[in-house]
């Protein structure tokens, strides 16, 4: 019961990083998209007939906003990249398993571990079913499913 709910906030947490990472992906877009353009207009300028040199600044200054926001958005998306790896190195949570010694009822339940847990040892906790007498039959790392991995 508690494992579910701890699996259901770990996605709820993912999929709002997606979300986030979705709209600074549009943002990035529209400015490699706006970069692209003030390149497109600094070539265009640069060799428009005839050549001044009003127009050569044109260019070098529209040249230079073009790379300077291609360069902004190339460091943004290196970021978020090494970002989003160092989240996926996570500690793993230890868990308990507690089972009811109650043979009809065999109850099992899954929690985070807590400090003087061990396997075999009687919980003062009756059962949530029987009230019968439980016990620690297993402590593990949780072991996570690979976690998708977001293209941004
Ligand atoms: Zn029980």
């Amino acid at each position: 019961m508690r494992l579910k709910t701890l699996a259901q906030n770990q996605t709820r947490t993912t999929s709002a990083n997606a979300k986030i990472s979705a709209y600074l992906m549009i943002i990035v877009l529209v400015v490699l998209a706006l970069s692209a353009v003030a390149l497109f207009v600094a070539v265009t300028t640069y060799f428009a007939e005839p050549t001044s040199e009003y127009q050569q600044l044109t260019a070098a200054i529209f040249a230079g906003v073009g790379l300077i926001a291609m360069a902004m958005c190339l460091f943004l998306l290196y970021q978020s990249r090494k970002q989003a790896a160092e989240v996926k190195i996570e500690i793993p949570k230890v868990m308990t398993t507690i089972e009811c010694q109650n043979k009809g009822c065999a109850n099992k339940t899954v929690r985070e571990f807590q400090r003087g847990d061990y396997v075999f040892k009687d919980l003062d906790v009756a059962c949530g079913k029987c009230g019968g007498k439980q016990m620690i039959t297993g402590i593990y790392k949780e072991v996570k499913e690979k976690e998708k991995t977001y293209a941004v």
